[in-house]
């Protein structure tokens, strides 16, 4: 199947991984929207919300608390987000199901940081421990 998720899952292409067990991985964005931008999925492949086996979709809900906890330990947020794009009409362009963890920051407060994705990922793995 050519799945870029799955091929993430698989090892087959890298990426900077936040936290994993035996059903989720998570990592960061390739593109954040802003520093720490996670993305977590399912190990198991399902395309959305529509056909996502009940028990991945509680694994990655509880998984992005954990990380959300940590985000907002790590990099002293003032919000976040969770979201998940169900259809390419909601915004869906991966179709392997996953939850975002976006950071969110007060009007005034420096957005503008662009550190190394690896850095950012070090720091919130730290914030899991
Ligand atoms: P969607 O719009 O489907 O909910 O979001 C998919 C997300 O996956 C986008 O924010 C995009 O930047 C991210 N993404 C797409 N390809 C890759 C990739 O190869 N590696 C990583 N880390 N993120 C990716
Ligand atoms: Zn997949």
């Amino acid at each position: 199947m050519d799945c870029i998720f799955c091929k993430i899952v698989a090892g087959e292409i890298p990426c900077d991984r936040i936290y994993e067990d035996t059903e989720v991985l998570a990592f960061l964005d390739i593109h954040p929207k802003t520093p720490g931008h996670t993305l977590v999925i399912p190990k198991t492949h399902s395309e959305n919300i529509y056909d996502i086996h009940s028990q991945s979709l509680t694994a990655i809900m509880s998984s992005a608390q954990k990380i959300a906890c940590a985000i907002k330990t790590a990099l002293a947020v003032d919000g976040i987000n969770v979201i998940m794009n169900n259809g390419a009409a909601a915004g869906q362009i991966v179709f392997h199901a996953h939850l975002h963890v976006i950071a969110r920051f007060a009007a005034g407060s420096n957005t503008s940081r662009h550190e190394e994705l690896g850095i950012v990922a070090s720091k919130i793995r730290e914030a899991l421990l």
